[in-house]
């Protein structure tokens, strides 16, 4: 989530002097140019109104001063003429012409010099008033007072018309101050008038347009007011208008469409925040663990209910701020805590820097409380001095482990140790070993349990284990070790064991004791044992190197016919890699006809002359030389490379027989194996009729394991083998178990008496006995014996004294390659009898 912030300072940069404010300065610049244009109209008006009754004042005062005077000296003048006749003191007359003469200069002085008409009418008829004012007081100076009279009332008609000339004068002058005034007046009414036009042109020009202009102004701004009143209540829905205009007030809306798109993205970072808390509580309410968190002054900051729950913890002490220190005395109030069990006693507080990293790793703790419970805490530093800690009660977990702990080292058929147990022991005598405590490992394997299983039943198998495991506890010491391995395995440590000779003791003492017959469910039960023993450290030093060799002796006991002991020696471990070694080789050695086949002829006693010859496989291995088949056949068997080298020997030898007397039969050995995979009879009838042998002239040989399950699938193989005429011979008669009880389940045509019996004709008279009673039992039944492994002519003596009808071995000729057969039967019959001469 990332947020668009633009910085103010970078917008308002970019802003330059746009519309509004330009429109607003032209206004108030207009207005100003009005004001000043009035305020110019004013000055003028005044000046000029000044100006004029200045000059009004100036005119009056000269003018009306000047006419007022004249007025006054033709009144002055009058008087002194018209005093003169009544005048009779000559001093006083002459006192009145002086009078006389200073007025006439006086008012000659007042007549204007601007060249008006009044002047000049002035000036033409103030001699006429002196001459008749002088003449009147001339006539009164000679005291001629009537004429002087009379000369009065002429210079008084002069006086008056002057005087009326002067008063019109007046007039005149002051219709001129009137005009001026008039003028004064209109020019104030028409400043008035510009003024009026002046103040209309302003209200004209700037009352709409600024009305428009702030209108505008004002309708946006409350547009963009009422956007941001719905931003504030977080409706980012709404639609952010005026941003189109190029002016200040679009740049406004521009900017609160980026502070929008801000408050949106604030918007939605904020509920996923929000949410993001919401699953947090939700998550640490619904923890299955605690969740405790305090800081570095270790005062709680948080805790979940799993917490509370687990330490009874009240929610008073629950809130935020709580000391560690309070909600530890509660709980060892109460009984979830212990005194001395504070993370001072247990942990590496405080966690100074000083231990670096290692002071901030988890630490796992287990707390048993007083009332059992056991709680397990992840203990985790922080960085900051605080810690966080997750509690689990894992009391039910560690019962359920200790249980399972239990079980897991108890067999439960036997209630022995079972495996696991035995490794664990056996690590630990491996332990002990080091100091020197040397051991044995008793590898034990129950021999026929199979068939008492497959007898009886698995209830009856099972008591034979548990009777099993209580033999072999009774025949160790108590302080040796008994395990059931699985199946019919058991394994014994026997402690404190110091040469092969304390092991081989118990191991022989084990298997009789198992031997022994049982008694279950009214069942007689009779099996064997085989063991094989190692002895550490001679044998390894490992539980692997010992379980190996131990297994490697075992295979090597039941190999040597069962119910042994076998001590494991490196030779064993030699013959197990070469038998590895050979299975690997054998596929490679059918494909390459590494095989070769010899025979051995067959002396027939009574005929005197070889009747059959058994073909005998020989491997001729690349670097190990020739191969006893005793010893390839079984690494063949365990393979299951037995099916194809089975059907090649076969193969092989029906083809040899070919060239051979007609009356000589060829005997092919085969295996257990055969039979119990792939299907026997359409091999032997396939290679028969590939060949073209006669079927008469094959005699197939197997031995009593081809018996041993007791299947009747192998016996019904048997007959339809011998229904196409085929004979079948019963090999190795006599090392078995119950080789006669065999004799019952088939016809067989032959039976080939073991070389063992024969081997100790010569110092074991059961021997004789035996193979004459094998040999009078067979006639009986219609059977030939063969007598194998006939070296010597005392050999041939006893057997044929014995009754057999058949004689094998090295005496008549040791098995040969095919080029060398037929000297060799021809050599046969005359060995033998020299021989027996
Ligand atoms: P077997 O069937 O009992 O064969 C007779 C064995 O006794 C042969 O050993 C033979 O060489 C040996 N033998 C013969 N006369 C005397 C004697 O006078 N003294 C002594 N000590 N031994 C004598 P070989 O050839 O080593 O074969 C061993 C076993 O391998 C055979 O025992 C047989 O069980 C098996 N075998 C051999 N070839 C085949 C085969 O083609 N198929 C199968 N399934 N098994 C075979
Ligand atoms: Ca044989
Ligand atoms: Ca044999």
């Amino acid at each position: 989530m990332t947020i668009t912030r633009r910085s103010g300072a970078a917008l308002l940069g970019r802003i330059p002097p746009r519309r509004i404010g330009a429109r607003l300065y032209g206004l108030a610049a207009l207005a100003l140019v009005t004001v000043m244009v009035l305020a110019a109209a004013a000055i003028t008006f005044v000046t000029l109104a000044g100006e004029t009754a200045r000059d009004i004042r100036n005119r009056v005062e000269v003018e009306l001063g000047r006419v007022n005077e004249i007025d006054l000296l033709l009144e002055r003048h009058r008087r002194i003429i018209e005093s003169a006749p009544v005048e009779l003191d000559l001093d006083r007359l002459l006192d009145l012409r002086r009078k006389h003469d200073d007025l006439m200069h006086a008012l000659g002085e007042h007549i204007p010099n601007d060249g008006s008409a009044f002047a000049a009418n002035l000036k033409a008829r103030l001699p006429v008033l002196a001459a008749e004012g002088s003449a009147a007081l001339h006539l009164a100076e000679n005291y001629a007072q009537t004429a002087a009279i009379d000369q009065v009332e002429v210079y008084a008609a002069v006086a008056r018309a002057l005087q009326r000339e002067v008063e019109a004068h007046k007039s005149v002058q002051l219709a001129e101050v009137d005009g001026d005034v008039t003028r004064i007046v209109a020019s104030g009414r028409q400043l008035t008038g510009w003024v009026i036009a002046g103040t209309v042109a302003a209200l004209v020009l700037i009352g709409p347009f600024s009305l428009m202009v702030t209108r505008e102004i004002v309708r946006r701004l409350r547009a963009m007011t009422a956007t941001m009143l719905l931003l504030a209540a977080n409706d980012t829905g709404v639609h952010v208008s005026g941003t189109r205009y190029p002016d200040e007030l679009g740049d406004m809306a521009r900017a609160l469409g980026v502070f929008k798109a801000n408050a949106v993205a604030l918007l939605a970072y904020q509920r996923d925040i929000e949410a993001l808390n919401q699953r947090f509580e939700f998550a640490l309410e619904h923890m299955s663990r605690g969740l405790s968190m305090f800081d570095a002054e270790r005062r709680l900051i948080v805790c979940n209910s799993r917490y509370r729950a687990l330490y009874g913890v009240p929610g008073a002490l629950a809130r935020p701020g709580t000391p560690f220190e309070d909600i530890m005395a509660h709980r060892i109030s109460t009984g979830t805590g212990r005194a001395g069990e504070t993370l001072e006693a247990r942990l590496p507080w405080p966690f100074d820097d000083d231990r670096g990293e290692q002071s901030l790793a988890l630490i796992q703790l287990t707390h048993n409380l007083i009332d059992g419970r056991i709680v397990e805490i992840a203990f985790q530093p922080l960085n900051d001095g605080g810690w966080v800690a997750l509690h689990e009660d894992v009391t039910a977990a560690r019962l359920q482990e200790a249980r399972i702990e239990r079980l897991a080292h108890i067999d439960t058929v036997t209630g022995t140790a079972n495996r696991h147990a035995f490794q664990e022991a056996l690590d630990e005598a491996l332990v002990a070993m080091r100091q020197g405590a040397g051991f044995g490992v008793h590898w034990l394997d129950l021999d026929r349990f199979k068939d008492v299983n497959d007898t009886f039943g698995h209830p009856v198998g099972d008591a034979l284990l548990r009777l099993v495991a209580a033999r072999i506890q009774g025949a160790v010491r108590s302080c040796d070790f008994v395990a059931r391995l699985g199946g019919d395995e058991f394994a014994v440590i026997q402690r404190g064991v110091a040469d092969a000779d304390d092991a081989e003791t118990l191991a022989a003492r084990l298997i009789p004791t198992l031997s022994a017959p049982y008694e279950i469910d009214g069942h007689r039960v009779d099996i064997g044992a085989s063991v094989g023993v190692v002895i550490a450290p001679r044998h390894g030093e490992t539980a692997e190197d010992l379980i190996r060799h131990a297994d490697i002796a075992l295979y090597q006991a039941k190999a040597l016919g069962r119910g042994r002991h076998v001590v494991f020696d490196a030779g064993l471990e030699q013959e197990l890699k070469l038998r590895r070694d050979l299975a690997a080789d054998l596929g490679e050695a059918i494909s390459t006809d590494a095989f070769m086949m010899h025979y051995q002829p067959i002396l027939d006693l009574k005929r005197g002359g070889v009747g059959v010859c058994e073909a005998l496989l020989r491997w001729a291995h690349p670097t190990l030389g020739q191969v006893s088949p005793a010893v390839f056949i079984k690494v063949a068997e365990e393979t299951g490379a037995i099916i194809p080298l089975g059907a090649w020997a076969l193969r092989r030898a029906c083809r040899d027989a070919l060239g051979w007397p007609g009356d000589i039969k060829v005997a092919v050995n085969l295996s257990a194996v055969q039979f119990a995979h792939g299907d026997l009879v359409a091999m032997v009838a396939g290679v028969l009729e590939e060949t073209g042998l006669d079927p008469r002239r094959l005699e197939l040989e197997i031995t009593e394991t081809v018996l041993l399950s007791d299947d009747a699938a192998t016996i019904g193989t048997l007959h339809t083998l011998r229904a196409m005429g085929i004979s079948i011979a019963l090999d190795d008669f006599g090392t078995g178990y119950s080789s006669l009880s065999y004799l019952r389940r088939f016809p067989f045509d032959k039976i080939k008496i073991d070389q063992t019996f024969i081997r100790d004709l010569p110092s074991r008279t059961e021997c004789v006995a035996i193979v004459r009673a094998v040999a009078d039992l067979a006639k009986t039944l219609g059977m030939i014996t063969v007598a194998e492994g006939v070296e010597t002519a005392d050999h041939l003596q006893r057997v044929a004294a014995a009754g057999c009808d058949q004689v094998q071995g090295y005496l008549i000729s040791r098995p040969v390659p095919i080029e060398s057969l037929p000297a060799a039967i021809a050599l046969a019959g005359e060995n033998t009898f020299s021989a027996a001469a």
